[in-house]
């Protein structure tokens, strides 16, 4: 075996490498343009177990290497086909969106260059995009400039973060306790994280990882329009003092993932101000109002925020994954940082050499940021405005559309962002739970469009999240046409799930 056998597998100067490259990229990118060209719908509607069967069938790995065009072909048949079509305008059910083209081609480019943003030298010029990019979104968010950040793989991890430094901020500060050297302080049992009811789940996940338990996350009921109440939140805090426990972290909420509700987050910072409570607001989806003139407002107070979690894989259109954790004051990265000698020595900062796996959970890290700076350059801040205005306009049609319908019923009456939830109506609730159920696996089998199921106080509702700009009210109305027949359907049956 001669090593120029290998040149084939690897992109480098050679014509054999180079030709590989050229033309697996070629053919991969004429499956995808083919089967654009000719899909019409947001899913093929197969059964799980039908779909898993396929993949069952196909072998996993080959012993002297396949050809590339059966290998796409098997690809296109049993992966493409049977995918969530996420760019199809009826597919509008998560928090899940249609990637941008710009963003699609910086995915090739950050696969080739393959740099790891933990340490400079494997990631020379990353490095500076990456820290150009934190300081774009910080100045956009109004962060003073003692502010910094770092991508993460999204929202999970920023939340992580996020409390992960106000649990180890308030230990250092109540009791002078250093959490990175000795663990937890006794009284760990008794810190509180306070969120709303409707925050993410990933509040509560965070607090068990960190090793305060669920029972450090106290939930405040929200409004009529799934907001937390500031004052509230104010008498539980107050409460949780007299109990003898110790609050030591809010989370505001800046876009709930069910309704897209935000949180009055200047009343909440004026309270954790005078409480001496670390704010984190998880603007995991709301972040990308920031991008707005019209809307941008409604983020107001964010940047009194101690730490915050932005999405770029929702609402800024990124290929999965990609999202960003930021902190007011830089400081409060000491802890999580860690000085490996191999990798981030604390001498190399005196040489200039800078390492981002000090600010970081991760270690190997991608270079997302060239996606989402090639996207911000190529579709332009003019463009991802206009975008986000269109989808928030839309979720206000819809839900006039429904309410013009006396069969549907709108759980959030004045969306802030652009997630509908709603249900088709019957009186009888137990029933009505089964119809909606029932709609939701219709639209998905008949493939009429993606929508989600969730629960409001126990009850089954569906939603319709309305991130992609090429949705129209002609489509929305096509599936609330369609939801209709399909509720006339489950009634004339008489089915019961
Ligand atoms: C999506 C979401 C998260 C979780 O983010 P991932 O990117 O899925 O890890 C956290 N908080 C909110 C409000 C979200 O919408």
């Amino acid at each position: 075996m001669n090593t120029t056998d290998f040149d084939r597998f690897f992109l480098n100067n050679s014509e054999a490498g180079l030709q590989s490259f050229q033309h697996i990229l070629f053919e991969s990118q004429h499956l995808l343009s083919q089967f654009y060209k000719n899909n019409t719908d947001a899913f093929n509607g197969k059964h799980p177990h039908d779909i898993e069967k396929e993949i069952l069938a196909m072998p996993i790995a080959s012993k002297d290497g396949d050809d590339p065009l059966m290998v796409l072909e098997e690809v296109k048949e049993k992966i493409v086909k049977n995918s969530i079509h996420v760019s199809h305008p009826t597919s509008i059910g998560h928090l899940h969106c249609p990637p941008l083209i710009p963003a699609v081609a910086a995915e090739l480019i950050i696969g080739v260059l393959n740099q790891s943003m933990d340490s400079w030298d494997q990631s020379s010029s990353a490095t500076y995009l990456e820290e150009r990019l934190i300081q774009w979104v910080s100045e956009k968010l109004g962060l003073p400039n003692t502010a910094d950040g770092t991508f993460t793989s999204g929202g999970t991890q920023s939340n992580y973060m996020g409390l992960l430094l106000a649990r180890d901020h308030f230990c250092e500060k109540e009791w002078s306790w250093n959490v990175k050297m000795e663990g937890l302080p006794p009284e760990a049992g008794k810190m509180r994280i306070l969120c709303s009811e409707d925050a993410h789940f990933t509040v509560k996940k965070s607090a068990f990882q960190l090793g305060i338990g669920e029972q450090a996350v106290v939930t405040i009921e929200t409004d009529h329009n799934k907001k937390m109440n500031a004052n509230v939140l104010n008498e539980e805090i107050n409460r949780l003092k007299s109990e003898g426990l110790y609050p030591m972290c809010v989370v505001a909420t800046a876009g709930t993932t069910d309704f897209g509700s935000i949180d009055p987050i200047q009343d909440i910072a004026v309270i954790t101000e005078r409480n001496g409570l670390w704010l984190h607001v998880d603007a995991a989806y709301g972040g990308a109002l920031m991008l707005s003139k019209k809307h941008s407002n409604k983020l107001a107070g964010i940047e009194q925020a101690d730490s915050i979690t932005i999405d770029f894989h929702k609402q800024f259109y990124q290929p999965i994954s990609c999202g960003a954790f930021f902190v007011k004051n830089k400081e409060n990265f000491r802890y999580v940082a860690h000085h490996a000698d191999y990798l981030n020595p604390e001498n190399d900062e005196e040489d200039g050499l800078f390492h981002l796996v000090s600010k970081s959970v991760q270690t190997t890290r991608r270079f997302d940021a060239l996606k989402l700076f090639m996207s911000l350059r190529i579709v332009g801040e003019k463009n991802f405005a206009s975008m986000i205005d269109y989808t928030l306009h839309l979720a206000e049609q819809t839900v006039k559309v429904m309410n013009q319908k006396d069969t549907f019923e709108v759980c959030n009456m004045h969306p802030e962002i652009n997630a509908v939830v709603f249900c088709y109506r019957n009186d009888d609730l137990e029933e009505r739970d089964n119809i909606n159920t029932f709609i939701y696996k219709k639209l998905l089998h008949t493939g009429t469009a993606l929508v989600a199921k969730t629960k409001v106080k126990s009850r089954v509702f569906l939603k319709f999240t309305l991130l992609n700009p090429r949705t129209t009210i002609v489509d929305i109305e096509d599936i609330l046409h369609s939801i209709s027949q399909f509720a006339a359907e489950y009634e004339n049956r008489g089915i019961t799930q």
